[in-house]
């Protein structure tokens, strides 16, 4: 089943000049494109009022649900232009799958994958010419999120769910090339726990990982690395990328799924990785396998991966009272990787796993 979207658009769209000057330089997540996408649910009506309308602020009611029990899912997803003009999102079913798994999690409704889908095209549709040139790896960020807009303060599933779509210009997630990300291990801190919301896509799990992020930059790291909750001697994942260890004879490992984001970046190295001849093990991994494997050698490249930076090399781990593990010495399968995949993104290889879906 289709959505029948009604579209309005904006009498004041950013203007040709000064859309030159953001595309330019982008930067994350400042820069928003001249329309977004709405749809209402109600127990009653189901999803309705879907709407493309300008780009603006919303009112709500102090007592909006979301504002206090935080009941909301989110994506992030990107559109790319390919050299021939074409824009092309990456797996997008994947997103809205994921997001009605993260839905499930939080109590909110399904909202179905092709609906999400169309409502992604819709939107990029309309504000197409956001859409930066594929120079320097520049693409359309899309941020889909769903959240309780009711107004009550009953702590109980929302009557009143809304989704909406909004897009922003992205520059590279590294402004001079390609660079290892340093790590913090996280000791204090764990981001998920059994039974937890740790698989879901929701704002609750970004802001708990506020305050050891904090960490991390005040101790000199990049990004924080978190371990399972449990046990807290398991690699779980960073604060917005999963990870991979590669080792000497070619096997690669990731940590299981479970408690961790169901990277859409990871599922697709799995992928391209068997291509390659790799074997990727989906498993529990130590930190201690992580500092015995680079002590020893037999881990010869760790990398992180997530729709913002594709992949990266993993650099120096460190945690408490000075310890540290250096970077493993190669990047070459990383380079490889990120390589295969950004050429499939932006359209200059073959899309042999049919990843790509047309705009
Ligand atoms: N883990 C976390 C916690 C994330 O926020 C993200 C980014 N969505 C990822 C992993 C990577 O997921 P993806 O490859 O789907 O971007």
């Amino acid at each position: 089943m289709s959505m029948q979207i009604s579209t309005t658009r904006t009498e004041r769209p950013v203007d040709d000049a000064r859309l030159a000057e953001i595309l330019a330089e982008p930067g994350f997540g400042t820069h928003f494109t001249d329309h977004m996408f709405t749809v209402e649910w109600t127990p009653a009506e189901g999803w309705h009022d879907a709407r493309v309308t300008p780009y603006g602020p919303l009112s709500l009611d102090p007592a909006t649900a979301v504002l206090h029990y935080a009941q909301e899912t989110f994506e992030g997803m990107k559109a790319y232009r390919h050299g021939d003009g074409s824009i092309w999102a990456f797996r997008p079913e994947e997103n809205a799958a994921r997001m009605v798994r993260s839905s499930h999690r939080l109590a909110l409704p399904v909202l179905e994958v092709e609906d999400f889908v169309q409502a992604v095209e819709a939107l990029v549709s309309v504000d197409e010419r956001w859409v930066p040139d594929p120079a320097g790896e520049k693409s359309l960020y899309l941020r889909p999120f769903m959240f309780a807009s009711e107004a009550f303060l009953g702590v109980r599933p929302s009557q009143h769910v809304t989704f909406m779509v909004i897009a922003s210009p992205a520059g590279s997630y590294f402004k001079g090339g390609v660079r290892p990300v340093s790590l913090w291990l996280s000791e204090e801190y764990t981001r998920a726990g059994r039974g937890g919301m740790g698989a879901a896509k929701t704002g609750g799990n970004y802001a708990s990982s506020l305050l050891p992020q904090s960490e991390a930059i005040a101790q000199g790291c990049d990004q924080v690395v978190f371990l399972d909750g449990e046990e807290g001697t398991y690699v779980e994942e960073l604060g917005g990328m999963n990870m991979y260890f590669v080792f000497k004879d070619g096997r690669i490992v990731t940590p299981a799924l479970g408690t961790i984001l169901e990277g859409i970046t990871r599922a697709s190295i799995i992928e391209l990785a068997g291509k390659m001849g790799h074997q990727v093990e989906e498993r529990r991994f130590g930190i201690d396998e992580w500092r015995d494997g680079v002590a020893s050698g037999d881990i010869v490249e760790i990398f992180a991966c997530g729709t913002a930076a594709v992949v990266t090399p993993v650099g120096e781990l460190r945690w408490q009272d000075g310890g540290h593990t250096p970077a493993p010495a190669s990047t070459e399968l990383t380079s490889a990787i990120r390589q295969a995949l950004v050429d499939v993104q932006f359209g200059r290889a073959e899309d042999t796993f049919g990843w790509m879906r047309r705009i």
